[in-house]
C-alpha cells in the first residue's frame, strides 16, 4: 500500500448523487479494495486502485473557509473512498472535517462498510443534522473477502449499525451491489440481522460494470464456478430483476423499507 500525505485546493464538490449537494471525500483512493468499485472510473484514476490512498491532510483548514461561504446542503462523506478507511484510524480527517461540518451546521450524509465508523459517535450525535448509512453485501464471509477484501466483516458491520442505533442516529443498510452468489444466498440473515439491529431502512442497488469493473470481478470469480453467472449478470441487462424482486419480497415480509438506492437507468 502506498500512503502519500498530499494537499489539496478544494474540499467541497458538487454532488448529482441522490440527496446530496456536496460531495467530501478526505482520501483519494481506498484501500478497502473493493473488486466492484467504479471509483477509480469516476476519478480517471489510472493506479491500481486499493494499493495506494492520497491523505489530504489540509482538507480540515480547507473545509473550514469553504463552509463560510457556502450555501448550507448536504454533504456526502465518502463518495469515491471510504472516509473510515483503516488511515482514518491514524489521520483523522474524516473526524476533523465532521468537526467543522457540525461548526457551520451542515447536514452530513456519512456511507461506510467499515466499524471504525464508531470512533467518532460522540460527534456524531452532535451534529445538528446526520445519517449513517453501513454497506453489507453478504453474511458470507469467504465471499465477503473475495469482493471486498479489507472492510469490516460483516457481523461488525450489524454491531456498527446496532451501536448507531442505540446512539439515536437515523442509519440505513445498503445492500448493494448485489452480488451473485453472495448476496441472494444469505439475504435473508443479512435482512434480519439489519431489522434486527435496529435499522428499517435499507437501500440496494444492482452491480454496475462502469469501465475497468469486469476485469476486476473477472479476476476475483475465475477460479470459481460463478464466472459464467457474473458473465451473464454482465450482458444480461434483465439479469438482477429476480434478485432485486427477492429483495423487496424479503423486506416487506421483515417489515423492512427497501428502496432502489440510484433512479432506474441511472
Ligand atoms: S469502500 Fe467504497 S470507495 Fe472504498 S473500494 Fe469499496 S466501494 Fe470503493
Amino acid at each position: 500500500m502506498k500512503v502519500r500525505e498530499v494537499s489539496c485546493s478544494t474540499a467541497l464538490s458538487p454532488s448529482s448523487l441522490p440527496g446530496l449537494d456536496y460531495a467530501l471525500n478526505p482520501y483519494r483512493g481506498c484501500s478497502i479494495g473493493c473488486v466492484y468499485c467504479y471509483s477509480p472510473s469516476v476519478l480517471r484514476e489510472a493506479r491500481p486502485w486499493g494499493r495506494f490512498v492520497d491523505v489530504k491532510r489540509n482538507i480540515p483548514a480547507v473545509l473550514a473557509k469553504e463552509l463560510k461561504r457556502k450555501e448550507r446542503g448536504t454533504v456526502g462523506l465518502g463518495t469515491v473512498t471510504d472516509g473510515y478507511q483503516p488511515l482514518e484510524g491514524r489521520y483523522h480527517l474524516t473526524r476533523y472535517c465532521l468537526e467543522q461540518l457540525a461548526r457551520h451546521d451542515f447536514p452530513v450524509s456519512i456511507q461506510t462498510k467499515s466499524s471504525l465508523v464508531l470512533k467518532d459517535l460522540d460527534l456524531q450525535r452532535r451534529l445538528p443534522e446526520v445519517e449513517v448509512g453501513v454497506t453489507i453485501t453478504t453474511m458470507d464471509e469467504a465471499m465477503r473477502r473475495r469482493f471486498e477484501p479489507f472492510s469490516s466483516p460483516s457481523a461488525r458491520l450489524i454491531e456498527a449499525l446496532r451501536g448507531l442505533n442505540a446512539a439515536g442516529l437515523r442509519t440505513w443498510a445498503f445492500v448493494g451491489p448485489i452480488l451473485p452468489g453472495a448476496t441472494e444466498t444469505t439475504a435473508e440473515a443479512l435482512l434480519r440481522s439489519v431489522r434486527d439491529a435496529g435499522t428499517t431502512h435499507v437501500m440496494i442497488d444492482r452491480l454496475r460494470y462502469r469501465p475497468g469493473v469486469w476485469e476486476r470481478v473477472e479476476d476475483a470469480v475465475r477460479s470459481t464456478t460463478l464466472l459464467p453467472r457474473y458473465a451473464a449478470s454482465r450482458d444480461d441487462p434483465r439479469f438482477f430483476e429476480p434478485l432485486e424482486a427477492r429483495l423487496l419480497a424479503l423486506g416487506r415480509e421483515l417489515g423492512l423499507r427497501i428502496e432502489f438506492a440510484f433512479p432506474r437507468g441511472w
